[in-house]
């Protein structure tokens, strides 16, 4: 039976460095705040900013909530979005996407301040990624799956990985985390030819394809740890990765569950990435 690598674990370990950090900060005066800018009222939506928001709570930070009708107009979104960039108690911001199609999200995305984007959202941030370089904040979720290998003592270097998904927002920066850990990468895709032999081939497997089930025993091996970053609603109704556990567990030797797993350490990530955005402030 596998390991099972638990996001509430990697939670507590988290918030603790957190919240030590919340407290030098207040120390030296300064509280740490998050602006949530909405638009409409989706069920996702809401159910994430209330994890962020109660996070945020435990965590000892600020958050401030710009919610705006489903109808907004651009301009008035982006006066929003303007005011939040320009006040200097909001440290980060998060816009949740995708916005309703009436909106040019992409001239969104370009106001927002890199600074403050600790959802890793802008250019500046994927620049920051690719490059190596401190400038932005990585995608939160990615960032997550590191965090699961960093508090296991899983180490990368010089192992095969593979990433299942190349969205901008998962695939593609969690495989240059990867090999930032010295891993030698693979990048699975809709295109891949005989995607069980590549995934099989793999030490570290990360899969955000975002289909139910799309990894099942047939790709797993002995020796693998197993990063399920998807999140699906099956046919009972009950949610899911995109990993069929019940044929990896038996199999691989670590893997996150589904709920439980990535999910949960999301958002400890993203309110780290407010303070660190408030401590970048003093520096
Ligand atoms: P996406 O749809 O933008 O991208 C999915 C990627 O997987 C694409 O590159 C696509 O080519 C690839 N893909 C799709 N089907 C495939 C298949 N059968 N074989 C190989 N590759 C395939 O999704 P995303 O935003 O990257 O999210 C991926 C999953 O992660 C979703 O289930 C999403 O709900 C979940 N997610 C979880 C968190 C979290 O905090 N745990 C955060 C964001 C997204």
């Amino acid at each position: 039976m596998a390991k099972q690598l638990l996001g509430k674990e990697v939670t507590a370990a988290l918030n603790e460095k957190i919240k030590a950090q919340v407290a030098e900060l207040e120390s030296r005066g300064v509280k740490p705040t998050l602006g949530i800018i909405r638009v409409g009222e989706r069920p996702d939506d809401v159910s994430y900013e209330r994890g962020a928001t109660k996070r945020c709570e435990t965590l000892g930070v600020a958050y401030e909530k710009f919610l705006l009708p489903a109808d907004v107009t651009q301009e008035e979104l982006m006066a929003t979005l303007d005011k939040a960039n320009k006040d200097d108690n909001i440290h980060g911001i998060l816009i949740f996407r995708p916005l309703p199609k009436h909106l040019d999200e992409a001239a969104v995305i370009k106001a927002l301040k890199p600074e403050k984007d600790v959802d890793g959202i802008t250019d500046g941030s994927m620049v920051g990624v690719f490059a190596g370089t401190k400038q932005g904040f990585p995608p939160c979720t990615p960032q997550a799956c590191m965090e699961i290998l960093d508090h296991y003592g899983i180490d990368c270097t010089g192992k095969k990985a593979v990433v299942v998904g190349r969205s901008l927002v998962v695939g593609k920066p969690a495989a240059m985390m990867l090999l930032k850990k010295n891993a030698t990468v693979t990048v699975c895709h809709t295109r891949t030819v005989d995607m069980p032999s590549v995934v099989k081939e793999a030490e570290i497997v990360i899969v955000a394809a975002g289909r139910a089930g799309v990894v099942d025993g047939s790709y797993l091996c002995a020796g693998q740890t197993v990063i399920d970053v998807g999140i699906n609603v099956n046919e009972e109704g009950k949610l899911c990765g995109d990993v069929k556990f019940d044929e990896a567990e038996p199999v691989v030797d670590a893997i996150t569950p589904v709920p439980g797993g990535v999910g949960s350490v999301t958002t400890s990530v993203l309110v780290g990435h407010v303070v660190e955005a408030a401590a970048r402030t003093l520096q």
